[in-house]
Formats: structure tokens, C-alpha cells, sequence
């Protein structure tokens, strides 16, 4: 039926990126690579715009010395360096805004490609991964991760350039002027250097626990929050409360340690850089070599001028790193994301010849040690109801799961129409295959536009159709703007009805296949009445799988499977697995205790169950394929 073209499990076999040569690049350096070039632009723009912009200052400087060396000064010798000034100061700005222009470019491009990736790369992941979290974790790489690059990208890597350029440009001059002078400015830079790795040494190790104390906190309080009402109704709101504040002075004695022992040495390094500091330092010894006659007043100004440049730079160093840092960690985190193994796509789609559905001896595992399902072997015959049961966490809406493919199987295959899912393309698979499942997702727009999602061609008498089929037109039609209300704004559904208008919806998409996951999972018994008349109309005259807890609501049901630790445990009709008084018979009788047992049919309160289509004009399918 298929062979082993595919990779069997996406998370066994990660295919290798596309442009990923043999030793992938560390992910920032990966990452950047599509901009290198403008960035590199960008920087070379920034150096050239820190020289431009100390070259006033030299200017200034020869002015100064000029006005100051005994003799009176010539205009011939003054003006070009103010030419040369007033020159230099207006390209430092062009050269820094084309600059910043270029890194803007560079960054606005990257975003756009790496958003754009990003979603189409999530489009092809394992839905079972997205919905068992990995959206959060898609959020935060299209949003927070991306900005974090943006900083880095458009501001940090200029920034940089201008501190590295401006304070070597400064001292080279410097050394020009008078080298003892030079070598003193220096060590200003040098000691907030040292005292700066002082304080960030060890920075690791308490950034760390900085992280585990915060996480203590945010965790306490989601617990102190979420559980309130039960916590309060069971007398045991004051532990938590308790718990929380502990985990609160935790960090608060954590931190005045922390600040305590790194307070002096960033204190002092702040101090040793500082412009009043290095004036004094410089002052101080430029008038000692004066007075001794080792050097002149008039090559004190420069120091004076540009001695500050040199060790300012290292103020600000601590922030940069911090950037530099969370640039790497949200890179790192993108190619993860990136390099996430996704639902490999056939090249040759195939369309199914019927809507037989035949699991054949699959066994699938989340993690790829244990399985979560192994052997499983499940027939569904066109235009029958087959019921899946068993003890939660037996595997049911797993093996519901790889009907929709919302991931692939370890071993084994599913089959629609004798076509493996795997071998179809999803637009088609999603045409044959409809769904209602436990916890309903209604998107922000109109209410029509959510019951449109299952076939966008809709028009507005079909969709008030589907309505009424699934009991939730007269909920639509008493709302303000009827159809036209947002979701979310002009209603909020309780899970019941919620639940109809996403069976309105599976209802319009008409496929001929259907996987109900405890659908009335989340209903009330008025609702749940009618949700399941709803779902009897939906059933009828489709291949359909449903699973229920309420074992009540499936006993007309063509086939009962039920499930036991990812295995078939027994299989066939409510009357002959009564009879045998296994599994089932354990789970009914359960279920029915209180009532009389003698009489099963009145254990059943729903006034509609789904059950076996009696109707004889079970329409005629063709399996659709529009893509
Ligand atoms: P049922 O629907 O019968 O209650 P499930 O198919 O939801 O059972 O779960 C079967 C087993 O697989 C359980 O042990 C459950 O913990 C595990 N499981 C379900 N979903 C995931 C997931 N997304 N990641 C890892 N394990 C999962
Ligand atoms: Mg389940």
C-alpha cells in the first residue's frame, strides 16, 4: 500500500535544513547571514561616521592650540580647520543616519523573511504540537524573538562600532600630542575594565538563580491565583499564601545579596570611568608635566577634549553585552524553531477511492520511547458509527489524532479510501476528513465568518442552514447583529454552544469522514441534548468515529472499540460485549450504578443518541479532491 518513501515519525528522522551546509553556523551568525552584507555596510557607515565625528574635536583642539601658542594667530591658519570642523561634525551625522538607515533595511528585511518563514514552517508542523503547546512557543519566537533581533540588528551593532571606533580613533591621535598623557588616559579604561569584570564575573552562575527565584515567585502566584477558590473553599488558601510570600523574601534576600556584593565593584568601575574623574586625573598630571616643563599648555587641551572618549565607552558596556546576549538566546531559539521537523508533504498527492478508513498495526509515541498506541488494527466501513472507549489516557484521542494526521504514526498506517494520509495533500485530506473536538476554538470574527471556515464558498442561506442543523441558529438570531457579531466582542459562547457552531461548521464542510472527540465534553444536559441531536444530523450517512465518555450516548453505534493502554482490548456490538462481560460490561456497569440495571435503556437520558443511520438515502459519495 506504501512504502517506506517518507521518513516514518517526523521527531525520529529531522530532515536537514535547506541551506544548511555540513557544520551549521552558531543560529545568529546563521541567521544574520541573508543581511550580512548591508550590515557589514551599515558598520563600515558607523566607523566612518566616529571618525568623522572626533575629527572636530582634533580641529578644535589644533584651533586652541593655535590661540594659545604666544604668537598672534593668522585667519589663513585658522579658518580651514574650522572649515574642516563644521565639515567633519555635519558628515558624522550623514554618515551616522545613512547608517542607522541601512541597519533599519537590513533589520526590517530579516523580520519580514524570518516572520514569513516562521509561518510557513509552523503551517507544516505537527498540528498535535501545536495545540500541546508549541503555539506559545510559536508566538514568541514570531514576536519577542524577532524584536529582540531588531535591537540587535538595528541599534546594538552600531552602537558597538561607534564605541570600539571613536575612543581608538581618540587615542591614536592622543599619542600623537604627547604619549605620557596617552598612556594615562588609558588606565582609567583599564581599571573599569577590570573592576567591570569583577562585577559581571560570577554573573552567569547568579543570573541563574536570579531566573530560579523569579520562576519560585511566578509560579507560586499562578498557583496562589488560579487555585483561589478551591484553596479558599478547602481551608488551605493560607499555605499558599504563605508559600508565596516565602518565595517573594526569598528573592528579596537573594537580591540585597546579589546588589550588596556586586554594589562596590560596579560602583567603583562606574566611578573610574567617569568624564569628571578622568578630567581631574588628566588635569591633575597634564599640570605637573607643564610646570615641569615637559610638556605645554596648549597640548593639554586635546586630553582635556578627548581624554573622557576613551573610558567612557565602558559605562555603557554592560548593557550591550546584555543585548548582544538576548540577540544570541532568541536567535538560538528561532532555529529551534526553525529546524523543527515538520509534516513531511508528498510531491505526488493521491486522491481516496472511497471513504473506507483502515488503521493497519499503528503504534505511535509522543516521545519515540514509549507507546502511547501499539498494534492498533481499526476498520471504519462507509456510512457507519464506529464508538471508541476505554479509561482516559488510553489513547483514544491520540488514535483520533492520526486520522487527521495532526501527527504521523511511529508504525503502521491509516488509510482513507485505501490512500495513506501521509500520501495525501492536507487540503484534500481535510476535505474528506471533518472534525469536532473536545475543546473548540472560535476565531475573532463575525460568527458567519467561523461557521464559513468549513467551506469559504458558502453563502449566507447555507451557513443559517448548517446553523439551524446544529441547534444554534436561534442563539445567532437573537444576538444584536445576528450573524454579523464578532466573537469574542459581541458574544462570548459558553463551551455547549460553542461547540454547535463548530458542528455548523463540520456540517457545511460536508466531509465524509468524521472524528467527534467528546464533544459534549464541556456541555450542560440541556445543551448536551441538543448538541447531540445536532451530531446525529451531522452523523448521518458519513463514516464516522466518535469518542464518549458517556458510554450511554454510543450504545447504537455500529462497532464499540474500546482501548486499553494503547491496545485493543475488545471489540463489536453493545448487546455482545454485555454478554461477555468484559472490559465494557465493567465500564457500563460503572456507569450505571444507582440505576437499574435490569433496564439499560432507561439509563439513557439524551433524547438523541447517535446510532446507526436507519436512513436508506445514504448519499451517494464521490471522494472530493478541489485543491
Ligand atoms: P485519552 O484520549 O484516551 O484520554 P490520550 O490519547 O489523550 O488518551 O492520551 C494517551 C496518552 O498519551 C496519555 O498517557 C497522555 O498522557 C499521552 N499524551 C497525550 N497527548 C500528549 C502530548 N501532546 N504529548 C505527550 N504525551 C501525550
Ligand atoms: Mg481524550
Amino acid at each position: 500500500m506504501r512504502n517506506s518513501s517518507h521518513p516514518s515519525h517526523p521527531v525520529a528522522q529531522p530532515p536537514p535544513a535547506p541551506d544548511s551546509p555540513d557544520t551549521p553556523p552558531p543560529p545568529l551568525r546563521g541567521i544574520l547571514r541573508q543581511v550580512r552584507g548591508r550590515l557589514t555596510t551599515a558598520v563600515v557607515l558607523q566607523a566612518a561616521a566616529a571618525l568623522a565625528g572626533v575629527t572636530p574635536f582634533v580641529a578644535v583642539a589644533r584651533i586652541a592650540a593655535h590661540l594659545t601658542g604666544g604668537s598672534r594667530p593668522q585667519a589663513g591658519d585658522l579658518w580651514p580647520l574650522v572649515t574642516v570642523a563644521c565639515v567633519s561634525g555635519l558628515a558624522a551625522l550623514a554618515l551616522g543616519s545613512a547608517a542607522g538607515f541601512v541597519s533599519h533595511i537590513a533589520d526590517n528585511d530579516l523580520q519580514l523573511t524570518l516572520r514569513r518563514r516562521l509561518a510557513d514552517h509552523a503551517g507544516r508542523l505537527p498540528l498535535g504540537w501545536i495545540s500541546a503547546g508549541g503555539a506559545s512557543q510559536i508566538k514568541r519566537a514570531v514576536q519577542d524573538d524577532v524584536r529582540a533581533l531588531h535591537t540587535l540588528v538595528a541599534h546594538t551593532l552600531l552602537d558597538v562600532t561607534a564605541l570600539f571606533v571613536a575612543p581608538a580613533a581618540a587615542l591614536v591621535y592622543l599619542f600623537t600630542v604627547d604619549w605620557r598623557l596617552a598612556l594615562l588616559s588609558i588606565v582609567p579604561l583599564a581599571a573599569g575594565a577590570y573592576l567591570f569584570g569583577r562585577a559581571m564575573s560570577g554573573a552567569a552562575a547568579q543570573m541563574a538563580e536570579y531566573g530560579a527565584t523569579l520562576g519560585r515567585i511566578s509560579s507560586t502566584a499562578v498557583e496562589f491565583v488560579t487555585g483561589i477558590a478551591v484553596l479558599k473553599t478547602f481551608g488551605r488558601g493560607r499555605r499558599v499564601h504563605d508559600r508565596l510570600l516565602a518565595a517573594t523574601d526569598g528573592f528579596s534576600d537573594f537580591f540585597t545579596r546579589w546588589v550588596r556584593t556586586t554594589l562596590v565593584t560596579s560602583t567603583g568601575a562606574l566611578l573610574v570611568v567617569s568624564p569628571v574623574l578622568v578630567l581631574l586625573l588628566l588635569a591633575a598630571a597634564g599640570t605637573a608635566l607643564v610646570a615641569g616643563g615637559w610638556t605645554t599648555g596648549a597640548d593639554l587641551i586635546p586630553f582635556m577634549l578627548l581624554g573622557p572618549a576613551v573610558a567612557a565607552p565602558m559605562s555603557v558596556v554592560g548593557t550591550r553585552v546584555q543585548q548582544i546576549r538576548a540577540g544570541q538566546a532568541a536567535a538560538a531559539r528561532i532555529s529551534a524553531l526553525l529546524g523543527m521537523p515538520a509534516l513531511p508533504q508528498t510531491e505526488a498527492p493521491l486522491t481516496p477511492q472511497g471513504f473506507r478508513v483502515s488503521v493497519r498495526g499503528v503504534s505511535f509515541s509522543y516521545d519515540g520511547h514509549t507507546d502511547v498506541l501499539s498494534g492498533v488494527d481499526l476498520d471504519l466501513e462507509p456510512g457507519t458509527i464506529t464508538a471508541l472507549v476505554g479509561p482516559s489516557g488510553s489513547g483514544k484521542s491520540t488514535l483520533a489524532s492520526l486520522l487527521l494526521r495532526f501527527q504521523d504514526v511511529t508504525a503502521g498506517a491509516v488509510t482513507i479510501g485505501g490512500i495513506d494520509v501521509r500520501d495525501m495533500s492536507s487540503a484534500c485530506l481535510y476535505q474528506n476528513v471533518g472534525f469536532v473536538l473536545q475543546d473548540v476554538r472560535l476565531l475573532r470574527a463575525s460568527v458567519a465568518d467561523n461557521i464559513r471556515l468549513g467551506r469559504p464558498t458558502a453563502t449566507d442561506e447555507e451557513i443559517e442552514r448548517a446553523a439551524r442543523a446544529a441547534q444554534i441558529h436561534d442563539r445567532i438570531a437573537a444576538l444584536p447583529d445576528g450573524y454579523a457579531t464578532e466573537v469574542g466582542t459581541g458574544v462570548t459562547f459558553s463551551g455547549g454552544e460553542a461547540q454547535r457552531v463548530s458542528i455548523a461548521r463540520a456540517l457545511l464542510a460536508d466531509a465524509p469522514v468524521l472524528v467527534l472527540d467528546e464533544a459534549t465534553a464541556h456541555a450542560d444536559p440541556y445543551s448536551e441534548a441538543l448538541i447531540q441531536a445536532a451530531l446525529s444530523t451531522l452523523a448521518a450517512g458519513r463514516t464516522v468515529l466518535v469518542i464518549a465518555h458517556r458510554l450511554p450516548t454510543i450504545r447504537h453505534a455500529d462497532q464499540i472499540v474500546v482501548l486499553d493502554g494503547g491496545r485493543v482490548a475488545e471489540r463489536g456490538g453493545h448487546r455482545e460485549l454485555l454478554a461477555a462481560g468484559g472490559r465494557y460490561a465493567t465500564l457500563w456497569k460503572a456507569q450505571s450504578t444507582g440505576r437499574d440495571e435490569t433496564r439499560e435503556e432507561a439509563a439513557v437520558p439524551a433524547p438523541a443518541v447517535l446510532g446507526r443511520s436507519d436512513d436508506p438515502t445514504i448519499r451517494e459519495r464521490e471522494p472530493r479532491d478541489d485543491s
